[in-house]
């Protein structure tokens, strides 16, 4: 069902994205695995699970589930193990040699790449939804750009929402970053148009044959950002009996709040420069666009650090910059940042 809350999982329940799918599957079979990036919200997780399901052998990893263990390579493969239990009924005794090898690693400590060439063996794709959160620790990168060229049969997707830092992450324009050039498939998914954000509500309102006035929809198609994610919300909310209005407040109240959290982990983490990027953002969300506007209502006289917080936020995919100008990323984030 296209207003499921949920990551989508099943092909028929990916709304908009055949061109997409199809190119991630030509990059897993001719090159050594993809980077799926985009926005938060705007499907990656969705894509890479239909594409998972249709494939059948991937060993998910969703880096944001280790932060509460730090994030060690020892997290790492537990979560892996994890993401394997699930498969197991499908690839025979890889969740046993995992642990078998986890095991041994209490012991030794060789770990990772032992671990990747158990999936090697079996043909796998390992996914790595949020991986930029991984850089802090180098093994990973070493491991996997090892791994690449090594393990022929092994493909890597790396997802992530924070793109700059992602793109960083990777070193995709850095050769001394170690997996610079390995062969990787870029996918960047956009937001819907607003023909496509109006298709995908109609025919997720005739999916469970809801009648919905045509002006209703225009107007939450326009109002959502072509950003799947709070189009799913505003539908879901529908279904449950939700009259337009409520279900257009009730969907900006919640990404509200999702993102003015989102905003304070960002700015929690950057005590020295809270003042400065709460007063650019104040600034695109009032509307202004140029560097020298924002500047100057910052009243910013280091031009240096300035641009450099422009460009974090870029990183951190809270904006974004198009021919020269400065916008949100997400129209709903202005009501968290000026509220
Ligand atoms: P991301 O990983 O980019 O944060 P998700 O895949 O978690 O995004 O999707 C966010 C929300 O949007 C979920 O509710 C998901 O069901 C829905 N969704 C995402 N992409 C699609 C799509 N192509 N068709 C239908 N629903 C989608």
């Amino acid at each position: 069902m296209l207003f499921d809350l949920r990551p989508k999982e099943r092909k028929e329940d990916l709304f908009g994205r055949e061109e997409e799918l199809r190119r991630l599957e030509s990059f897993l079979d001719n090159m050594l695995g993809a980077i799926v990036y985009g926005i938060r919200r705007i499907g990656k997780t969705s894509l890479v699970k239909v594409y998972c399901s249709e494939y059948g052998r991937c060993a998910y990893v969703d880096v944001r589930g280790l932060y509460d263990r730090g994030i060690t390579v020892n997290a790492f493969i537990e979560e892996l193990l994890k993401g394997v239990r699930s498969l197991n009924d499908r690839i025979p005794s890889l969740e046993v040699d995992l642990r078998v090898l986890r095991f041994k690693r209490e012991k030794k400590s060789k770990a990772l790449s032992e671990v990747l060439e158990e999936l090697d063996k079996r043909s796998m794709i390992l996914v790595i939804d949020e991986a930029q959160l991984l850089r802090g620790n180098k093994v990973f990168s070493n491991v996997f750009a090892w791994a690449l060229d090594n393990l022929s049969n092994l493909k890597i997707i790396f997802s992530g929402s924070e793109v700059g830092v992602l793109e960083k992450y990777l070193g995709l324009r850095d050769p001394s970053s170690p997996l610079y050039g390995r062969g990787l498939g870029e996918l960047k998914l956009s937001k819907f148009s607003l023909e496509l954000s109006t298709e995908f509500l109609r025919k997720g309102f005739e999916e469970v044959g809801m009648e919905v006035p045509e002006e209703e929809i225009e107007e939450a198609g326009k109002e959502l950002g072509g950003i799947v994610g709070w189009l799913t919300l505003y539908g879901n909310l529908r279904l449950n009996g939700l009259a337009h209005e409520e279900a257009l407040i009730r969907t900006k109240e919640r990404a509200k709040k999702i993102i003015a959290l989102e905003l304070k982990n960002f700015l929690d983490l950057r005590p020295m420069g809270r003042k400065r990027y709460c007063c650019i953002l104040r600034a695109i969300a009032l509307g202004l666009r140029a560097w020298k506007d924002i500047k100057k209502y910052c009243n910013d006289q280091n031009d240096k650090n300035f641009t450099n917080a422009l460009n974090k936020l870029i990183d951190y995919s809270f904006i974004e910059k198009v021919e020269h100008e400065y916008l949100m990323v997400d129209p709903l984030m202005r009501d968290a940042i000026l509220d």
